[in-house]
């Protein structure tokens, strides 16, 4: 059995961070042994509230007055938020040369028991592992920029059944959706190619150097060429578009050693540290002047930080971009607290807050990647220090969500598989390609499960800290 477990999980494969610069080193991606229980109805209806935020989100991105007024602040304070906002305006009063923008999202979630009342007083709902009758999914975060996980998750239902099966358990096969979010993602790569309407033009992966997450990404080109064996890819890094790329004089195409490029598609470029050299802000200035779709475009990159996220919070802001009201009610039921921190008196009176019940929120720093929250006592040490001065509104405060606990048996390589208290947060997949005032493609590829141990704060999978996971549906 071990040995067909094993040949089961070489579907979910990642590469080695021992050796980051050889090929030819993977490892099993870590995974839970077993699916963890999602309501059926919550995950249903968090897919179809999915092309909804895929619009607001677009339209959000659009809307360069509001990002200006969510980013003021921030950007006085904060270096590389402004350069990318002074991109994003300087594309704009140029005038945009490419008016479709391409983008794969995820959205994510946790099922918080915080408001949960249970019928059995006796019953402590933060503590139980039963059916959650009535968990509320409520956003972490909205990612616009390098969404990973489509691919490395497309394999893991299948896993999952396996080892269901193994260990004896009757299920049905619609309480493990099928869930195959690359390909859907990989479709959107090519409506945006074939909306580029150039056939010998190619998709252009921007990554990291060195990649870790090659396997997610190459899933994806997998899923392209089922798509359309016909789309041309190249894999490039800042760098080599420093060295080797152009803008062609008259129509302002992106050219790669030659090559006219159709969709960029930024797999990095979300961290000051992807712009080491001074000359990768040019790089991208140049990118988002071109004539390619670009997947995500500076604005749509803007539309996805924690600041943005937070001002939509506010009374009237969802209901800037979505104008039916049931769904604007269903998008904001979805949200928790957040609290700008910027100098004035809201931020003052957030700073109280956070100071008297630290262990109710979560500091957030417009930052991707992991690793950047602050939490409890953490938080008043970090602020104490700025309390009174502009640099806090770098940050953003947000009510802490309590994620219903379940155990599972946590499975890596190199550790002992172990039973441990988990929390799941679930990622939505969706696509959306358009202009300010046109929807060319919109759609919800999938969903991806990233559990952690209940005690650890983060949750980075490429980071070791969460497992891949499926949903199981308890009917
Ligand atoms: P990023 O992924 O860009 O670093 P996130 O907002 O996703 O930032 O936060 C990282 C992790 O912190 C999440 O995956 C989640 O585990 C945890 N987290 C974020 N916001 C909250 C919250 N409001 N309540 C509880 N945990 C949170
Ligand atoms: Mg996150």
């Amino acid at each position: 059995m071990a040995t067909r477990y094993r040949s089961s999980v070489k579907r979910v494969l990642i590469r080695s961070t021992e050796s980051p610069g050889e090929s030819e080193k993977v490892n099993y991606a870590p995974i839970t042994l077993f699916p963890s229980s999602v309501p059926r109805n919550s995950l249903e209806q968090l897919t179809s509230l999915q092309l909804h935020f895929n619009k607001m989100m677009h339209m959000v991105s659009q809307d360069l007055e509001f990002l200006q007024t969510c980013l003021r602040n921030l950007n006085k304070v904060d270096n590389f938020n402004k350069r990318l906002w002074d991109i994003a305006q300087l594309v704009t009063k140029e005038g945009i040369t490419q008016p479709v923008s391409l983008g794969m999202f995820r959205n994510d979630y946790m099922m918080d028991m915080k408001h949960v009342t249970p019928d059995d007083p006796d019953v402590d709902p933060k503590k139980s592992t039963s059916a959650p009758e009535c968990v509320q999914m409520k956003q972490v975060e909205f990612n616009t920029i390098a969404t990973g996980s489509a691919g490395l998750i497309s394999n893991v239902d299948k896993v999952h059944r396996y080892s269901l099966t193994m260990a004896g358990k009757q299920f049905t096969d619609s309480q493990i959706p099928v869930n195959k979010p690359a390909y859907g993602m990989a479709m959107g790569l090519v409506e945006a190619w074939k909306v580029y309407g150039n056939k010998s033009a190619c998709v252009l992966f921007v990554v990291m150097e060195p990649e870790l997450n090659t396997l997610d990404q190459r899933r994806l080109d997998l899923e392209i060429f089922q798509c359309d064996k016909s789309v041309p890819l190249k894999y490039v890094t800042f760098k080599r578009i420093t060295e080797s790329g152009n803008l062609r004089a008259g129509d302002q195409a992106l050219l790669i050693d030659g090559c006219e490029v159709a969709v960029v598609y930024y797999r990095t470029g979300y961290s000051p540290k992807h712009y080491c050299s001074e000359k990768y802000w040019d790089t991208r200035l140049m990118m988002e002047r071109s004539k390619a779709i670009k997947c995500p475009s500076v604005q749509c990159q803007l539309a996805g930080t924690k600041k943005v996220q937070q001002e939509l919070c506010r009374p009237g802001a969802v209901e800037r971009f979505i104008d039916d009201p049931e769904v604007a009610h269903q998008i904001r039921e979805t949200f928790v607290n957040q609290f700008s921190l910027d100098l004035d008196e809201e931020g003052d009176e957030a700073v109280n807050a956070v100071f008297t019940n630290p262990q109710n929120y979560v500091l957030k720093s417009s930052r991707e990647g992991g690793g950047n929250n602050k939490y409890g006592a953490d938080i008043k040490s970090l602020l104490s220090g700025i309390k009174d001065s502009e640099e806090r509104a770098k940050y953003i405060l947000m009510e802490r969500i309590t994620p219903w606990p379940q155990s599972t048996y946590l499975v890596k390589s190199g550790h002992e598989v172990s039973l441990k208290h988990v929390v799941t947060e679930i990622g939505i997949f969706g696509v959306y390609l358009g202009t300010k005032d046109m929807e060319l493609y919109n759609s919800v590829p999938g969903h991806v499960l990233r559990t952690k141990t209940a005690d650890s704060d983060e949750g980075g999978l490429m980071v070791g800290q969460s497992y891949l996971d499926s949903p199981f549906h308890i009917d």
